[in-house]
């Protein structure tokens, strides 16, 4: 959509806009990536509408809002998003949205920002790839809670023990991801994929991570970054690199190509949940059960 396109159908939007929350008494609240609206349902229950604008294998930083996704945006009671600059083409939507009185909550923004990770690739300086850290996912967790229940305040002693329950099944998630890396030695753990979505899980778990297209998918990458990234494979002899859902896999499957030309052989490993959750349904189309997915996948492939 064009720019002045999409003022217009945010202004129109605002037009019709209804009054919030819907009949039913829910609240109506939309979210944008998977992992957001996956986290949502979990902490808003019954109680809540929750419509998650991206679908699995959706790459968010690619992502356009549609007008009826402005719609949708308009007429919610909340938006919750993840912020950092990794819906990268949603920004000015929100922008719209800040100066018409709602207020888009974006999650990792209440993170200390002295603990990210920097980049100088993204408009806010930081990696946003947050939820492969799970504390900060507990952050995300504890925030959501906590403006459900400033909403909605006759039920936030039902927020707050979904809250409870959830980080618990998030400590009991870390537990189970350490002891199964632990069986991976030390000199193992190089992490090949797509983009480099997985800084912040390396960082939490001893990975050397490297991307193949950098933190975004908004650039391809060049012969050169395939080249230099075989060249790698060989020196280090990783067994496996990834494939990831959201992004194409034509160019793992040239870097593997560029790998088994110098003689050396390197397997797809497998395809990672990196920016989007599997299909809804599934257990990788729940956050926890991403994780665990991952890590498995990994963890196989490269020992
Ligand atoms: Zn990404």
């Amino acid at each position: 959509m064009k720019k002045t396109i999409l003022i217009i159908a945010i202004t129109l939007a605002f037009f019709n806009c209804k009054n919030n929350k819907q009949e039913n008494g829910k609240l109506n609240i939309v979210t944008t990536t998977t992992m957001i609206t996956d986290l949502v349902k979990n902490i808003g229950g019954d109680l809540v509408n929750v419509q998650g604008l991206m679908g699995s294998g959706v790459d968010p930083h690619l992502y356009k809002a549609s007008e009826g996704d402005v719609s949708k945006l308009v007429n919610a009671d909340i938006i919750f998003y993840n912020g950092l600059h990794l819906e990268g083409k949603l920004v000015e939507v929100f922008e719209k949205m800040e100066s018409q009185t709602k207020t888009p909550i974006a999650l990792a923004e209440d993170i200390d920002k002295s603990t990210l990770i920097g980049s100088d690739y993204f408009a806010s300086n930081y990696d946003p790839h947050v939820w492969f850290n799970i504390a900060y996912f507990k952050q995300f967790a504890s925030k959501v809670a906590a403006v459900l229940s400033e909403k909605d305040p006759k039920n936030s002693v039902y927020y707050f023990e979904n809250e409870k329950q959830y980080l618990a099944k998030l400590d009991t998630l870390q537990n189970t991801i350490k002891s199964i890396i632990e069986t991976l030695p030390k000199e193992k753990r190089i992490l090949v994929t797509a983009h480099d979505a997985f800084n912040y899980f390396g960082k939490s778990y001893g990975f050397e991570v490297v991307g193949l297209q950098g933190l975004s998918t908004a650039t391809e990458a060049g012969v050169q970054d395939v080249q230099k990234l075989a060249a790698f494979i060989i020196n280090k002899n990783v067994k496996a690199i990834f494939v990831e859902s959201s992004v194409p896999k034509r160019t793992i499957e040239a870097l593997q190509a560029a790998v088994n030309s110098k003689g050396h052989n390197v397997e797809i490993g497998g395809t990672l949940y990196s920016d989007a959750l599997g299909n809804a349904g599934t257990v990788e189309g729940t956050y926890i059960g991403m994780f665990e997915y991952n890590v498995n996948t990994i963890v196989n492939a490269l020992k």
